[in-house]
């Protein structure tokens, strides 16, 4: 049997954090998995440079993942199709609002044995615009192949110096495909655990994003630890009780698997949900010029995820259950201020 293709659909900053590790695994298991990884690359200008260009020459993504070599067997493809065209594994890890047009682009042109493996932290919503579609249901409605997910505790400079870390693969047939996807993405600092609650490892990924941005505002209204504990401790209330109300089943230990509590706590302290939500509540400023402002070009999912769950939660009559996430997006759209992050967290139904 010829080796597995491998490609990485995406190279923002956490694509390229990731291809340093895939280009890696891929070279170890050499009669696994092909070494030759391509890299799907959204192309654009860079000082009067392709993007592509300059990753296939200096091996490095000078724009989301400066100043980190990139491995020279990852390639940068940048026709999506062709990115894809014959591997059996592809790795989905771009910002969620683009998982809809990527999908489009793919659809009926990839190979009839692809696995999707998504790294993708955010929700998308049902064509009727009601309820919530997991990002995975998504792919897997326009692919129609399996999709397993990864997420966990990694903010992706860290995981490009090689800090020591773990992450959880969600992976509903974990006996047959769990070994496989193990040896893709383990290494001696990133952890690889697998567990078959891939809808609960997923909504975790998502929805920690929004609690991010909770402690962003009460970081930026000067509140210290304690407050942030508490943000921390409410929001994961809050998760819990969302998957179970929507996606019920969930077993208890993924909340405490990397994908749970210490993704929570690693974004909500040095993510950039958080840092963007602080500049915002300090400068005053809308929240897409914040972001435009201090991420240069690469993307925070907290706000528009909060946005699609406050219209699942109005449209379920839901709103009063989840205050810590409705609050989010009402201070993201200007409609409530930064303070009533406090106000929502000292009356909540936890304290009554
Ligand atoms: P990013 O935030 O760096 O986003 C920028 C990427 O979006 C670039 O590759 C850019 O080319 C691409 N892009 C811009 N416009 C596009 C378009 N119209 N169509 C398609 N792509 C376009 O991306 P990231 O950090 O790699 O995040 C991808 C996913 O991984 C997200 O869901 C994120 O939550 C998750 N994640 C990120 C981190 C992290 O630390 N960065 C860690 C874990 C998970
Ligand atoms: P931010 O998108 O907030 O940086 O979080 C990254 C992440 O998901 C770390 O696990």
């Amino acid at each position: 049997m010829s080796p597995t293709k491998v490609t990485i659909v995406g190279s923002g900053n956490w694509g390229s954090a990731i291809a340093r590790i895939v280009g890696q695994t891929t070279k170890a298991y050499s009669n696994e998995f092909d070494p030759t990884v391509r890299m799907w690359v959204f192309e654009e200008m860079v000082n009067g440079e392709k993007l592509s260009e300059i990753i296939n020459t200096r091996h490095e993504n000078v724009k989301y993942l400066p100043g980190k070599i990139l491995p020279e067997n990852i390639v940068a493809v940048p026709d999506l199709v062709q990115s894809c065209d014959g591997s059996e594994i592809l790795i989905f890890v771009v910002p969620h609002q683009f998982v809809k047009g990527i999908c489009k682009q793919l659809e009926g042109k990839i190979s009839p044995n692809a696995h999707v493996v998504s790294l993708i932290k955010g929700v998308s919503v049902q064509e009727n615009g009601t309820g919530l579609k997991l990002i995975s249901d998504e792919i897997r409605e326009y692919l129609k192949c399996p999709v397993d997910v990864l997420m966990g505790a990694n903010l992706a400079p860290e995981v490009a110096n090689d800090m020591f870390c773990e992450a959880t693969i969600g992976c509903q047939t974990r006996s047959v495909h769990g070994p496989m996807l193990k040896r893709l993405f383990h290494t001696d600092n990133f952890r690889i655990s697998v567990v078959e609650d891939a809808h609960t490892v997923e909504l975790c990924g998502a929805l920690k994003n929004v609690v991010a941005c909770a402690a962003g505002f009460t970081d930026g209204l000067g509140y210290g630890d304690n407050t942030k504990a508490a943000v921390i401790r409410l929001g994961l209330m809050e998760i819990t009780k969302f998957v179970e109300h929507y996606y019920p089943g969930s077993n208890l230990s993924t909340f405490f698997e990397s994908c749970g509590i210490a993704d929570l706590i690693t974004t909500c302290y040095g993510g950039r949900n958080r840092k963007v939500c602080e500049a915002f509540v300090k400068a005053g400023k809308p929240m897409a010029e914040v972001e435009k402002e201090l991420l240069n070009g690469q993307s925070a999912q907290g706000p528009p995820t909060a946005a699609e769950v406050f219209h699942m939660l109005e449209a379920t009559n839901l709103i009063s259950s989840f205050p810590l996430f409705v609050a989010v997006h009402r201070i993201c759209q200007g409609e409530m201020p930064p303070s009533g992050m406090i106000d929502c967290l000292r009356d909540h139904p936890e304290h009554q």
